[in-house]
């Protein structure tokens, strides 16, 4: 059954991290296939919602903080090209607390780098893939909705296959599967993937008041409460999330309706940080999940039994903005043997979580 041309590269989950590697591919004239198993920054996967923050600040953190500064650029070039206005430059501001340490070294890191915040602001997550996955198909990449099952043999894998019984035959492989890595590689990923529950609050603003759409209101961040918010894009309310790891979740599987519990805290911590919103209801919500590596790094890596199969993932909850750089990334790593970051080793992904990127 079909499949019978070989493709350079099958790419494997089409989220932002396989969606732009596609794309940084077919740019460089290979035969790409991309296929996801429910479509692109579908409702179940990382990259799906309406919105993500746009930052450089990083604490201390210059690889993080390179990456952002050159995806910005990508991002901003391909919604200039399709004429897509899908990032908002509503400024990303930073607010101190009693402990405010990584403050400061993200205001040195940036001095450094000679970039100001205001220049941040957010990106529209859903529709930002589809984007990068039209333009990829532009390019000359294949997209294919399917279900690829899990290879097992070691050394050179000459084909996957699907779920409805189709064989994809490559070169290379890609698996960009966000937090399903873990269920495509338990062997290997299993434990070093923790997909948690995070739920996102939008609160309805009160009619006629433009206090909290931008200019007026940036995208926030507080770290020592662990909470960040954007405000009022595309009349969808003010947004806000606790950036707390929730429970560990199966990413097909778990409940898309926000709990009890959570929802309390939302409207607790709004009524606080913003008294004229204390009575005001909750217009929309989405669950989704952080695919977390060990510390928040990112898993970039060939598998250690398959020669030709690569892991593009690990987000850990700030993996959006960098997709472009992450597909650049990973086509330099297939097709120039470039040196590789030894942050995004497997070696170096535990099997304990100790969060150290924020
Ligand atoms: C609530 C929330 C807020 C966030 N906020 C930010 C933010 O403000 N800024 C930021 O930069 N990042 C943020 N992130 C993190 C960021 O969204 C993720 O790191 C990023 O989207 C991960 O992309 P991905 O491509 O690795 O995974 P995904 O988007 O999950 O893509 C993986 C894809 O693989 C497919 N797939 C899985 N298994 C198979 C298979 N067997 N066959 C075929 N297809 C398969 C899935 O259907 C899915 O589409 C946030 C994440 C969440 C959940």
């Amino acid at each position: 059954m079909g499949g019978q041309r070989a493709y350079d590269v099958a790419v494997i989950g089409a989220g932002v991290f396989g969606a732009w590697t596609a794309w940084h591919l077919a740019r460089r004239k290979q035969r790409v296939l991309l296929v996801d198993a429910y479509g692109p920054a579908n409702a179940r996967a990382s990259s799906g919602g309406e919105s993500r923050i746009m930052r450089m600040g990083y604490g201390a953190d210059e690889l993080y903080t390179r990456w952002a500064q050159r995806s910005l650029v990508q991002w901003k070039e391909l919604f200039a090209a399709t004429k897509q206005p899908l990032f908002l430059e509503t400024g990303v501001l930073w607010l101190t607390g009693d402990d405010d340490a990584r403050l400061r070294q993200t205001s040195a890191t940036l001095k450094r780098w000679g970039l100001f915040e205001p220049n941040s602001g957010v990106l529209m997550a859903r529709r930002g893939v589809a984007t990068v996955v039209e333009d990829a198909v532009r390019l000359g990449a294949e997209y294919r909705c399917a279900q690829a099952i899990n290879p097992r043999e070691a050394g050179r894998v000459e084909h996957i296959s699907t779920r409805n019984g189709e064989r994809i035959a490559a070169r290379q492989f890609v698996f960009a599967c966000g937090p399903w890595l873990g269920k495509v590689f338990p062997d290997v990923l299993g434990s070093r993937i923790f997909p948690s529950r995070q739920e996102v609050f939008f609160f309805g603003i009160p009619g006629g008041d433009a206090r909290f759409a931008p200019p007026a209101l940036p995208t926030w961040l507080f770290q020592e409460d662990e909470v960040y918010g954007m405000p009022d894009i595309e009349s969808r309310g003010l947004k806000m999330a606790f950036d707390r790891h929730g429970e560990r979740v199966d990413p097909d599987t778990q409940s898309r309706i926000v709990s009890p519990a959570m929802a309390e805290a939302a409207r607790k911590y709004v009524a606080r940080r913003f008294p004229a919103l204390r009575d005001a209801p909750i217009v929309e919500t989405r669950v989704c999940q952080y695919e977390n590596t060990s510390n928040g790094d990112f898993l970039i890596d060939r598998h250690p039994e398959m020669e030709n199969v690569w892991f593009a993932g690990g987000g850990s909850g700030h993996g959006y903005k960098h997709g472009p750089a992450a597909g650049e990334y990973v086509a330099g790593q297939l097709l120039d043997g470039a040196p590789a970051e030894p942050r995004f080793s497997l070696d170096t992904k535990a099997t304990t979580q100790n969060r150290a990127v924020f």
